[in-house]
């Protein structure tokens, strides 16, 4: 199965790309995590990225593209794969769609996720992670049962640099820019899917597993 899951930032898609990715064995592919862990490294990719994610905005669609093209052709992918933060610019997707052509394969869904923009900014500006597994908590919706630490693994967490209420408005208004044009793309291609993303974590995985099957 291969997916996209297209959404603006805080609408919950690295948690269900995660549950997804867990339930089906496919890997979740997040731009985001690969660029994040790029500029922890200091690596040639992550100095080229830095500013850009600093400052709320994308990083040029060559960097994006040559990560997915790349990733989506290594061996664990052969089975499928979720897209999540990738695409989110036109040209993103329509590369996106040659690099798939080309490998004879499709998109199976795009799920959308719509959340309330003032839903956004709550989530994120409480939202942690933790710094080794990637799990995700909330200051007051999901809190971890000690503070600063992951339930999961005993890892600390962390506030992303970029989860501040100046970066994400600038995240949103790029959101809204830059990929929202994407739904029309993939409405127009006839695979997109609209998630009300209400609800509990559990009760959203239910709605996401109902529109792929
Ligand atoms: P995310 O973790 O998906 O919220 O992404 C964090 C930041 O990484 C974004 O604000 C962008 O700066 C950058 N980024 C992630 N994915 C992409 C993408 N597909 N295209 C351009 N920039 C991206």
């Amino acid at each position: 199965m291969r997916l996209i899951l297209l959404g603006p930032p805080g609408a919950g898609k690295g948690t269900q790309a995660k549950m997804l990715a867990e339930k089906f064995s496919i890997p979740q592919i997040s731009t985001g995590d690969i660029l994040r862990k790029a500029v922890n490294l200091d690596s040639e990719l992550g100095r080229q990225a830095k500013a850009y994610m600093g400052d709320g905005q994308l990083v040029p669609d060559e960097i994006a593209i040559e990560l997915i093209r790349e990733k989506i052709k290594e061996e664990d992918c052969a089975q499928g794969f979720i897209l999540d933060g990738f695409p989110r610019t036109i040209v993103q997707a329509e590369k996106l769609g040659e690099t798939l052509k080309e490998m004879k394969l499709e998109i199976d869904a795009v799920i959308d996720f719509e959340v309330d923009p003032h839903e956004l900014i709550v989530r994120l500006t409480g939202r942690r992670s933790c710094s080794n597994c990637g799990a995700m908590f909330h200051d007051e919706t999901r809190p971890p049962a000690t503070a600063g630490v992951c339930d999961h693994c005993g890892h600390e967490l962390y506030q992303r640099p970029d989860d501040n209420k100046e970066t994400i408005l600038k995240r949103l208004e790029v959101y809204d820019s830059e990929t929202m044009p994407l739904k029309e793309f993939y409405r127009k291609r006839g695979n997109l899917k609209t998630l009300e993303g209400r609800g509990t974590v559990d009760e959203i995985f239910s709605q996401v597993c109902a529109l792929v099957s």
